[in-house]
């Protein structure tokens, strides 16, 4: 594939700029990766951990699973879930799934189990492909079935033989939270996903390129890392590993001879600030999702002036990116632009009776054209609300989304991003709604009223603080509900969305006019513990530093030897930010598998004494 120019066409409808039209008609994309087998059969798909797949291996695998599954009673456009590690099994099903007429809902295994039944449910799920060791997640009533190399043809055809494939039809569904507490899926059609990965004129693929799939499948930026690899021939590297770690990705990146690696904000962060070796040998790093920082994508492109870099941004309803910023040089002082709209994508900056703005100035991002998805699933009125008539087309029933981030056009012709018309927050990378939060929250017993707030976490990232008002006035009876809280919402959200700390008041400060005051909230920046086990307090001078670090990096006091870096709510980017100062403090670098595997100050001051007397002096 070649490179075009990058354009940014105005179109002749006034208001949009970009082509709303791909380069190429669109096609379905399994029928891309069968057309690669053909090309190239012996050409290697997928890799992870020394195992190969060639193209011919995957496509055969993925025919012989679509069959069973066609077999078990999948019909077209039926949702199947696919609960599986990252591996090359995963890729061979969510293929099986397009072979076989269906769409694809990725679930994440370490989601809490009353997650995973709601959106199944709410997907209307019949079937999931699920890895042997993940079967018991699965609730009753589902049928399973596994991707086995190994299993006999069904014997018994489908009675419906299958349907040539149609661009148009669903090829996965996405959850994004939704501010009343549902999250809702969003159903993309193989359309949009063509328009992102083929003829892109924001991005080069050459068929010798290695992509890097890291990102969960539940999440769009995996559509990118997968499909972009897979429908141009290129080679798919599988990070298997659940721990994200900087060393591994490193590692991972440098040996396999990843090429195109995508990597999501937070990540790419932290990667640029303390692993710039990883990037030596990638012709071209992309991140998305948050505000890129000027400082680190300015370290990356000085450290390596010919890699090319792009910072993309899109939400999931517009497949993955709507535009992009493609280059090799930022100004010093500059910001990083989110750029022009990609191939078959037209956006349009408007105020709030849908009227272009003058360059400059701030309004609302709406997007239009091949990317769009078809609805939110299931939810009629929502998809209404966000999806809306587009006043610029010609064409009858066109709609545009509307994105709900404010950007604005610079004179140099690219897009700026200011930030969100509403409360939505970026969350280790995943959109958060404090709002959804809050009604989890007033669902719970004890709770009369609940206000959840996002703060900046250590990390360079966002974490939610929530303040509860209890039923109970009595303050006594209060004591042990905020850790009650936290374990109850571990069980109902993702990780990411349980709140850092709870803190507990009688009353929370209203304005004038009698709402909240969120603004006169204080801002605590440390809490009490809030985690099962005893205090036990630090004995050696590494137990009492070590204690100290985790205080202040998780925001809560005291630190005892016997908390767990993780229960006290560390993730895996905080876990970076703790070695980066173990190292300046103590002079050694500890891998971040020993953190995951002592996890407690005790159990990793002993590993980091070991480590230290193990140094050559
Ligand atoms: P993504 O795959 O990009 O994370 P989501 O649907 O989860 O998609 O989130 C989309 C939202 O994330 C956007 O509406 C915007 O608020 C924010 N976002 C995404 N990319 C960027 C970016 N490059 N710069 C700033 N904000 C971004």
């Amino acid at each position: 594939m070649t490179k075009t120019a990058s354009t940014t066409d105005t179109t002749d409808v006034p208001g949009f700029i970009g082509s709303g039209e791909p380069p190429f008609t669109a096609r379905p994309l399994h029928e891309l990766v069968a057309e690669q087998a053909e090309r190239a059969p012996h050409a290697p798909a997928v890799t992870c951990d020394g195992q190969t797949l060639t193209y011919q291996q995957l496509i055969t695998r993925a025919q012989g699973l679509a069959e069973r599954l066609r077999a078990a009673g999948l019909a077209q456009e039926d949702v199947v879930g696919v609960l599986m590690p990252r591996s090359p099994e995963l890729i061979v099903a969510l293929l099986a799934v397009l072979i076989a007429g269906g769409a694809y809902l990725g679930l994440e295994p370490d989601d809490p189990p009353g997650r995973r039944e709601s959106l199944l449910k709410d997907a209307d799920v019949a079937m999931v492909i699920v890895d042997d060791a993940l079967r018991d997640r699965v609730p009753d009533g589902i049928t399973t079935v596994s991707e086995d190399a190994a299993a006999p043809r069904p014997t018994t055809g489908p009675t419906v033989p299958p349907l040539p494939g149609h661009p148009d039809r669903l090829a996965y569904v996405s959850y994004t939270s939704g501010s009343t507490g549902e999250p809702k899926g969003v159903a993309v059609p193989h359309r949009a996903v063509d328009r992102l990965v083929r003829g892109a004129d924001w991005m080069e693929v050459r068929s010798e390129d290695v992509f890097f799939h890291i990102a969960p499948v539940a999440f769009d930026a995996s559509t990118l890392e997968i499909w972009a690899a897979l429908a141009n021939g290129c080679r798919l590297v599988v990070f298997p590993q659940v721990a994200i770690t900087l060393e591994q990705v490193a590692e991972t990146v440098r040996t396999e001879g990843v090429t195109v690696l995508l990597l999501t904000t937070g990540l790419f962060h932290q990667m640029a600030g303390s692993r710039l070796d990883a990037f030596a040998g990638v012709r071209h790093v992309l991140t998305g999702g948050d505000v890129a920082s000027p400082s680190h994508v300015g370290r990356l492109l000085a450290a390596y002036p010919q890699l090319v870099f792009t910072n993309g941004y899109g939400p999931t309803e517009n497949t993955t990116y709507t535009t992009c910023w493609t280059s090799s040089t930022l100004a010093a002082g500059q910001s990083v632009p989110i750029g022009h709209p990609i191939s078959g994508t037209r956006v349009a900056v408007l105020d709030g009776s849908l009227r272009p703005v003058p360059m400059g100035e701030c309004g609302e991002l709406y997007a239009a054209g091949a990317g769009l998805s078809r609805c939110y699933l299931h939810r009629p009125a929502a998809t209404a609300e966000r999806f809306v008539p587009d006043p610029f087309a010609t064409e009858p029933g066109a709609r545009m989304y509307r994105t709900g981030d404010l950007v604005r056009w610079t004179p140099d012709g690219t897009l700026e991003f200011v930030g969100r018309a509403d409360e939505q927050v970026k969350v280790q990378g995943y959109r958060a709604e404090p709002r959804a939060v809050e009604v989890e929250l007033e669902h719970m017993a004890g709770v009369r009223h609940a206000v959840v707030l996002p703060q900046a976490d250590p990390a360079g990232g966002t974490r939610l603080l929530a303040y509860v008002v209890p039923t109970d006035p009595d303050p006594g009876n209060a004591i042990g509900l905020g850790r009650q809280l936290r374990l109850d919402l571990r069980e109902k959200l993702p990780t990411y969305l349980v709140p850092w700390a709870i803190l507990i008041r009688s009353e929370l400060p209203l304005n004038r006019n009698g709402k909240v005051d969120r603004r006169a909230l204080p801002t605590a920046t440390r809490v009490p513990r809030n985690v099962g086990n005893e205090f036990v307090a630090p004995l050696t001078t590494v137990q009492l530093r070590l204690s100290e670090l985790w205080g202040e990096l998780l925001g809560v006091e005291p630190i005892g030897i016997e908390d767990d870096f993780f229960d006290l709510g560390g993730h895996s980017l905080l876990a970076t930010e703790l070695l980066v100062a173990v190292q300046r403090e103590f002079g050694v670098d500890v891998p971040a598998q020993t953190l995951f595997f002592s996890p407690t100050v005790a159990e990793f001051a002993t590993a980091l004494v070991e480590q230290l007397e193990e140094q050559p002096r």
